[in-house]
């Protein structure tokens, strides 16, 4: 497992655990204490975690709006990537088997969503970039890599209707493609990158926190 999914999985698990043992997470990830020691730190200077003593904590949803003030925001409410606010018209929702409902704030997010959580997906939704009506992202027409960038780079966003997204593309440029292809597309993307899960979402997210 590479150590940007190793990150991801982890804080994933600990959103669902609240706190975690290093000794659980060296057994699950078998790795050296060493090297959680090191995600630990890193998470936690990214904000993502707080360090307890002997393991990691989740941090209680307190995040630092654009005036720097802290603010709490609905366990719903922001995408489980990258945090913003979802909005209608991009809005990608998860059901983990496991019952719990994520949102991601764009396709790009539910993407990388699917990248990270793979097989404890359910179920996906996804909304119409034209009407925002929800459907099946199994589904849906991808466009990715267009040059419509409302939400995160590279764009990904989704048609219920397949003529529509080749309006769309024919317009905007990028490949229309099903959930598969947009997944090798972002993956593909992603790993041009060193830089720690979607290059992209990590820059937003540290001129947010800045
Ligand atoms: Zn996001
Ligand atoms: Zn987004």
């Amino acid at each position: 497992m590479k150590s940007t999914e190793r990150r991801k999985e982890l804080l994933i698990w600990l959103e669902e655990e609240g706190t975690l043992s290093l000794s659980e997470m060296v057994e699950r990830f078998g790795v050296s204490k060493m090297t959680i020691h090191r995600d630990l730190d890193l998470l936690e200077q990214r904000q993502v975690l707080k360090r307890i003593h002997g393991g990691a904590a989740r941090i209680e949803k307190l995040v630092r709006d654009r005036d720097g003030r802290y603010e709490s925001r609905l366990e719903q409410g922001s995408c489980l990537v990258c945090f913003r606010p979802p909005t209608q018209q991009l809005l990608y929702t998860l059901t983990l088997k496991n019952g719990e409902q994520k949102v991601a704030c764009c396709p790009h997010c539910g993407i990388s969503a699917h990248l990270m959580l793979g097989d404890r997906i359910a179920m996906a939704l996804t909304a119409d970039y034209l009407t925002g009506k929800l459907h099946s992202a199994q589904h849906s027409y991808f466009v990715f890599g267009s040059v419509a960038v409302p939400c995160c780079r590279p764009s990904i966003l989704t048609f219920e209707d397949k003529e529509m997204a080749d309006r769309f593309q024919k317009g905007f440029g990028g490949q229309v493609g099903s959930l598969s292809d947009a997944m090798t597309f972002l993956e593909r993307d992603m790993s041009l990158d060193k830089t720690d899960g979607c290059p992209h979402c990590a820059a937003a997210k540290s001129q947010q926190d800045g």
